[in-house]
């Protein structure tokens, strides 16, 4: 069984945790794994430049996450962090005040940069900080291309939010996405996000061969704008998914209407659509219809919308969607893998 999984930090990292663990239940090898393949293809769209290194947040998201090491109190980072050379940053006037680099994270983002100044490719990069913990899952970048997401905002909504607006920036009309993110917590209301020279972008090496070659492909319940939105417009991606024999079977990270971890729900209305299971399920569409999808799977608290989708051409079904535990997260993993397998059945991809 080949799995590839389209995936952001959060969100993404405990489906793929689940995904892991459901594939060790039902395709247990001889050592406690699985023998079942499972590829993660990672948003890269949050990656940024900063106080001289580079960071790739939801790459080290998962890569913490699966390998036992992160901070699971905070939903992020390192578990035992400490924050001294933040602080030494800080008095130097380094970097972004508001933005904490732990220590040990700051390791990872050291190693990371002294392997791309030395001609490593990120997706290079990513394979040999996988080889520090045995994660069960191969981790790929989407793509190596720096497609770092900036945020449009109406210079008047900024001086607004803004007592004291920055020196330099008081009609700056946009930031980089963690700007926007952690400094302003996204409340000032975002127009556009562009990820700057996805156009000339490609997938990385291994991805549009991890889609072409897998059993079933699932978009992991992640930020719909930012991270499953920046994975699908990197050129030739969309191409990949449409062509591939695998079924694909999408799991909703809106639950009742809410996005239950996170802020998606402020990224959502810039690209026009309603924060609801029925509203992402539509705005990612069928594959009949040229949309990603041949089933999307969404909370039993939504069931309603599965039933509107189903009427509308796009196979919907529903199944408990919070991930509180593992154990929670691998029977939606576990649902996700039937659907395929149902979906499959009636378009005839199977994979095969
Ligand atoms: P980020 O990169 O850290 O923002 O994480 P992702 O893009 O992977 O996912 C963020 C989204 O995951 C949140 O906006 C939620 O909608 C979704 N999410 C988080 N926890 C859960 C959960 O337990 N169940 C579901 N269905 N979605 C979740
Ligand atoms: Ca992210």
């Amino acid at each position: 069984m080949r799995i590839t999984v389209l995936a952001g930090g959060v969100g993404g990292s405990r489906f793929v945790r689940g995904v892991r663990e459901e594939c060790a239940r039902r395709w247990p090898d001889s050592e406690g794994g699985t023998e079942a393949s499972v590829t993660v293809v990672v948003n890269t769209g949050d990656d940024i430049w900063l106080s001289g290194v580079r960071l790739m947040p939801d790459f080290d998201s998962l890569l913490y996450s699966l390998a036992g090491v992160n901070d699971t109190e905070r939903g992020w980072g390192r578990a035992g962090e400490t924050e001294r050379v933040s602080a030494e940053l800080r008095e130097w006037g380094v970097g972004w005040p508001w933005f904490t680099l732990g220590d040990l994270d700051l390791g990872t983002h050291l190693a990371r940069t002294e392997w791309l100044r030395t001609g490593l490719t990120p997706s290079q990069v990513g394979e040999r900080l996988q080889r520090r913990w045995p994660l069960g899952v191969r981790l790929i970048p989407a793509t190596d291309t720096e497609v770092d997401t900036y945020v449009h905002v109406d210079a008047a909504d900024l001086a607004a939010h803004d007592a004291e607006p920055p020196a330099g920036a008081p009609t700056r009309a946009e930031m980089h996405f963690q700007e926007w993110w952690t400094r302003y917590r996204a409340t000032v209301p975002a127009r556009a996000f562009r990820q700057r020279d996805i156009e000339s972008a490609r997938p990385a090496p291994g991805v549009a061969e991890a889609i072409a070659d897998a059993d079933l492909v699932l978009v992991a319940p992640s930020n719909p704008v930012v991270s499953i939105g920046t994975i699908v417009s990197i050129p030739g991606m969309r191409e990949a998914l449409a062509a591939t024999s695998a079924p694909v079977v999408g799991v909703s990270p809106i639950i009742g209407g809410k996005v239950v971890r996170g802020m998606a729900d402020a990224c959502l209305p810039a690209i026009g659509v309603e924060t609801s299971a029925e509203a992402v399920g539509r705005h990612y569409g069928s594959r009949r219809d040229g949309g990603l999808l041949d089933a999307w799977l969404v909370d039993e608290t939504d069931a309603a919308a599965a039933a509107a989708l189903n009427a509308d051409g796009l196979h919907a079904a529903s199944a408990p969607l919070w991930m509180h535990d593992l154990d929670r997260s691998a029977d939606l993993a576990g649902a996700a893998i039937d659907l395929g397998r149902e979906a499959g059945r009636t378009t005839g991809r199977t994979g095969d």
